[in-house]
């Protein structure tokens, strides 16, 4: 059977059952199950007491998609298609014209609109506030895909399922920092423990003035920036044609070592020679 055959009996199943049940004087539906996650597994149920978040210094971000190719690797994800990335914009008029770079990916929102919306629960908040996708119950309706504001959710085409940054969850609960943090050549994303005054998001969040992507939704995105320009979120990027060109490069680069999650900086591995022009 298909995998829309497969649907359809089950909605069928489904639908034989709630009639019977609609008989048996409207009792209250059983709860889907969810197979494939248990429920006391660290893994689904997060880090009790702590509150992830990440700050996006935009002072220091040089977009050269180091962390765009980290992710791609330690995730697998896709050809073109991106857990986080880094849209470059041109800002000002000539002569006073320069480019601001602005790091996405998902926002780990407080009040995520993926969440209600997902048929089987495959989609939901840890206590620590990540926000994963259990793909193994993942049906791949896309309902979570539509709902979010921010695009920051896609049908992974290698699996079928909906795909989104997790926060590394993997790496963050084996005591390491998410693959795009640890690559991060200029220092400007910082991630940490919220709940924790001490801890270097927090000690930003009290120094600086942050905001957060398109506030307006009401989502309340734990991933917070320093530095943002309003404006930026209503202009068109000017790179999206050569984004995957340059993760791919980056990635090619990065292959030919062995040691992707120590990466150097970025001087040490492009020959500076080979960009400087005749005078
Ligand atoms: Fe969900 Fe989108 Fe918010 Fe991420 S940014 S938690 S995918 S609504
Ligand atoms: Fe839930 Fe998967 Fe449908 Fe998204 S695509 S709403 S995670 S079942």
């Amino acid at each position: 059977m298909d995998r829309r055959g497969f649907f359809k009996a089950i909605g069928a199943a489904i639908g034989v059952v709630a009639s019977e049940k609609a008989a048996e004087a409207m009792e209250i539906p059983p709860m889907l199950t969810i197979p494939g996650r248990e429920e006391n597994n660290p893994q689904w149920v997060g880090q009790k007491g702590k509150k992830f978040a990440m700050v996006m210094d935009l002072r220091k971000c040089i977009g050269c998609q180091a962390c765009t190719s980290a992710c791609v690797i330690e995730n697998d994800v896709p050809t073109d298609q991106y857990r986080t990335y880094v849209p470059e914009y041109e800002v000002g008029t000539f002569p006073n014209v320069r480019k601001v770079f602005l790091p996405q990916l998902c926002n780990h929102c407080e009040n995520p609109p993926c969440v209600p919306v997902c048929p089987t629960g495959a989609t939901y908040k840890r206590q620590d506030g990540i926000v994963v996708v259990d793909n193994t119950i993942c049906w791949g309706c896309g309902y979570c895909v539509n709902a979010c504001p921010y695009d920051k959710r896609f049908m992974n085409e290698k699996s079928h399922v909906a795909d989104k940054c997790t926060f590394c969850a993997h790496r963050v609960d084996n005591g390491m920092l998410p693959a795009c943090v640890e690559s991060c050549v200029g220092g400007a994303r910082i991630f940490g423990d919220l709940n924790d005054p001490n801890s270097e998001v927090s000690r930003l969040i009290r120094t600086y003035p942050v905001n957060v992507l398109r506030p307006e939704q009401g989502t309340i995105p734990n991933v917070f920036y320093i530095n943002l320009y309003g404006e930026l979120q209503d202009m068109p990027p000017t790179n999206f044609e050569s984004l995957d060109d340059l993760a791919r490069e980056y990635y090619k680069i990065k292959s030919e070592e062995s040691e992707w999650m120590i990466l150097k900086p970025l001087q040490d591995i492009v020959n500076v020679e080979d960009y400087k022009h005749d005078a």
